[in-house]
């Protein structure tokens, strides 16, 4: 027993000879710094194998430094993958008016705004890039949805406290509670011949004059005595240079200055009207810093406005709206195409419009084939349950019921 033991002390003192150890296996890619401890051929080794694996990493790695802008998260999915290279497309501060449209009821929505330039980032060369996924970035706050303003909704006085528009408006038919239809004729006056056959055709309609025709007293006179209300037609600027919206037409480069001067003229050419449209103004309408004084003025003077709609992206009805005059958009153009089949199906169009929503509002104009065609269809309302009626009687019932006009926004 002591003998082994002795001998087992003998051994264990004995200097052994260091065994040859081979060097560890190589750390695998990423791994942090070999630990200390090993001889400085193995951290030279450890050292080299790091080198070698950083650079294979780079090579496998997919372009860490095109990692997607953080804004590109709130990009439509198309566009993100497309978006790294482009390094200029600073985002449009204003979009250019959209070009004229040959229909001109289309929606033209402006085109979405390019991302924004993103700076280039540059990959840090110290080390190798982490093996998980980098973080996503943090999302940029949204810009908050424009909360719809409140509609304010105006009060509707009675008797001589009345506004202007409600005073003016002609007689609202009694008996009969169908769907509404109002008819408005505009660029009245300047055909003398014409302007006294609509006048002619079965009341109540509203009647739209231009303001530089020159017997607007005695025809406005005729029509209110007919049964109808009227309407100054108010010559806006159109897109488009072949288009020409005859003298005094309000320019949207004008300055609000030069559109008070002008409206103010138009507004003196007669009386007893209840508010304005709009003759032709694709332009003009669709520039909503052009017609806000245009809007404030109705405003100020108790009218209201009915929005032709000769563009879809026309702010004349929203402006009113938002600024709390009492306002209408036409639903049909009658007479785009001035033939009886054309015309006909229009006027079918808009009964549809009427009897889906209760109530509809069509322009026309003092063509031939439009008077004739309205002579014999505005006959039939009666027996179809719809009720003729004038423009100012939807504003009205709109108002009443607390309703946004359809085509306002
Ligand atoms: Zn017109």
């Amino acid at each position: 027993m002591d003998d082994k033991l002795i001998k087992l002390v003998a051994d264990f003192k004995r200097p052994s000879p260091r065994p040859y150890r081979a060097p560890p296996p190589p750390p695998k890619p990423p791994k942090r710094r070999a630990g200390g401890g090993v001889g400085r051929v193995v951290l030279g080794v450890c050292v080299l194998i790091l080198g070698v694996g950083a650079l294979g990493w780079d090579l496998l790695t997919p372009e860490p430094e095109e990692t997607p802008f953080p804004i590109a998260t709130d990009l439509p999915p198309a566009q993100v993958p497309e978006e790294p290279k482009v390094a200029e497309a600073p985002a449009p501060e204003k979009s250019d008016p959209p070009p004229p449209s040959p229909s001109l009821d289309v929606e033209q929505k402006p085109a979405p705004s390019e991302a924004a330039p993103a700076p280039k980032v540059v990959a840090e060369p110290k080390e190798p890039p982490p093996a998980v996924e980098p973080e996503p970035p943090k999302a940029q706050p949204e810009p908050a949805p424009v909360a719809p303003k409140p509609v304010p909704k105006p009060v509707i006085a009675t008797g001589k406290d009345a506004p202007v528009w409600l005073r003016n408006a002609a007689a609202m038919p009694t008996g009969s509670d169908g769907p509404m239809i109002a008819i408005v004729i505009d660029d009245l006056g300047v055909d003398k011949k014409r302007t006294e056959r609509v006048i002619a055709l079965k009341q109540p309609l509203t009647l739209s004059f231009l303001p530089y025709a020159t017997e607007l007293p005695r025809q406005t006179e005729a029509a209110r005595k007919a049964g109808h209300e009227l309407m100054v037609h108010v010559p806006m600027e159109p897109l488009g240079a072949k288009n020409d919206p005859g003298p005094g037409g309000l320019k949207a480069s004008g300055g609000a200055q030069a559109t008070l001067k002008q409206l103010r003229w138009d507004l003196s050419r007669f009386d007893a009207y209840v508010g304005i449209n709009n003759h032709m103004g694709s332009k003009f309408t669709a520039d909503k810093t052009a017609m806000t004084p245009v809007i404030e003025e109705l405003k100020a003077r108790g009218l209201l406005f009915l929005d032709s709609r000769t563009i879809g992206d026309t702010t004349g009805a929203s402006l009113a709206q938002a600024l709390g005059v009492p306002n209408a958009s036409r639903d049909v153009f009658l007479d785009n195409e001035p033939n009886s089949a054309a015309i006909g199906a229009r006027l079918g169009d808009l009964e549809a419009v009427a009897r889906r929503t209760g109530m509809a509002i069509a322009i026309g104009h003092p063509h031939d084939a439009t008077i004739d065609a309205l002579t014999i269809w505005l006959q039939t309302l009666p027996a179809k349950g719809l009720v003729q009626v004038p423009l100012t009687a939807i504003v009205k019932h709109r108002l009443e019921q607390g309703e946004t006009p359809p085509n306002g926004g």
